[in-house]
């Protein structure tokens, strides 16, 4: 039997046919985002209303969103919020939508915890640089109890995203923001246990290969590098001055250029390098530890 106009499946099932034709690649995965972000409603209960009939306020905003969505627009922007590991972040087009390999560099550290925990009763420190949303360090730090986090990034907006997404897990009294170029604006003596990062990676070469749901929304600060080599020269440089002794790093990267980054880091005298794949396979994170002597 056909759905019965103005109910719920009707307008997801003409919403789907839309993207579809607009070439999007998951259009009813996608229609069904936007649509239980709408109603205020879990994805997995729309299948239980699929009958229910949809008020014009809401017909109105559901066309715009979709709208949005087959010109590309990610459906994370469109619904303002990402989910991240065991949490859900407010994002903006301000910040970079948190990807899944970035979920595997927390569950890496999670998995490890007790090598990270501290004998003594201080908190553990961590830097989260380049922080954007604040996934990973605001994740970190409500998985790590006795943690701080610091959060620095470029970008003004990006702090302000980061700092709401503190407030909505009530963890303001364990975080520190600075909009900062790597660790200028931090204080002198401010020395961590782990340094977390997933900065820009990608070199401007390879924008033509980028798909436009990206490249034409997400924030290029957080995505590319002028000259990769210098800038990441930088950050290890940075880092390798701001870890403790025994202070660990782990940063997310490009596959192609992580050898590279792994000679640097050991030239700047950091040691125990460790490349870990991510769940494609690919090289794509860098551990080290700064030595204890
Ligand atoms: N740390 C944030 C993330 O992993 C932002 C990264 C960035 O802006 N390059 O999503």
């Amino acid at each position: 039997m056909a759905e019965q106009p103005g109910t719920l499946l009707y307008y997801l099932k003409r919403s789907t046919e839309f993207l579809e034709k607009k070439e999007i690649p998951n259009p009813r995965v996608d229609a069904e985002w936007i649509l239980s972000d709408l109603l205020n409603l879990p994805r997995i209960k729309l299948y239980s209303q699929f009958e229910m009939p949809l008020g014009q306020k809401e017909i109105d905003l559901y066309r715009e969103r979709i709208v949005e969505r087959s010109k590309r627009k990610p459906v994370a922007y469109i619904t303002g919020k990402k989910g991240f590991h065991k949490f859900e972040y407010f994002v903006s087009e301000d910040v970079l939508i948190p990807r899944p390999e970035t979920e595997e560099l927390v569950d890496y550290l999670w998995k490890r915890r007790e090598e990270l925990t501290l004998t003594e009763p201080s908190p553990l420190q961590i830097w989260d640089l380049c922080s954007g949303s604040g996934c990973i360090g605001l994740s970190l730090t409500q998985l790590l109890p006795t943690s701080v986090v610091t959060l620095t990034d470029l970008s003004e907006k990006a702090i302000d995203v980061s700092r709401r997404n503190a407030e909505k897990y009530n963890l303001t009294d364990r975080t520190s923001f600075y909009v900062s170029d790597l660790d200028l604006a931090l204080p002198k003596e401010l020395l961590f246990d782990l340094v977390v990062s997933n900065p820009p990676y990608i070199p401007e070469s390879e924008k033509p290969e980028i798909m436009p749901d990206v490249l034409d929304y997400e924030p290029h600060l957080a995505l590319f590098v002028s000259d990769f080599n210098e800038f990441h020269k930088q950050l290890l440089d940075v880092t390798s001055k701001r870890l403790k002794p025994g202070g660990k790093l782990m940063l997310e990267t490009h596959p192609l250029y992580i050898r590279d980054l792994e000679k640097m880091a050991t030239s700047l005298g950091l040691t125990d390098t460790k490349i870990v794949l991510d769940s494609s396979n690919k090289e794509r994170f860098l551990f080290a530890k700064k030595p204890i002597g």
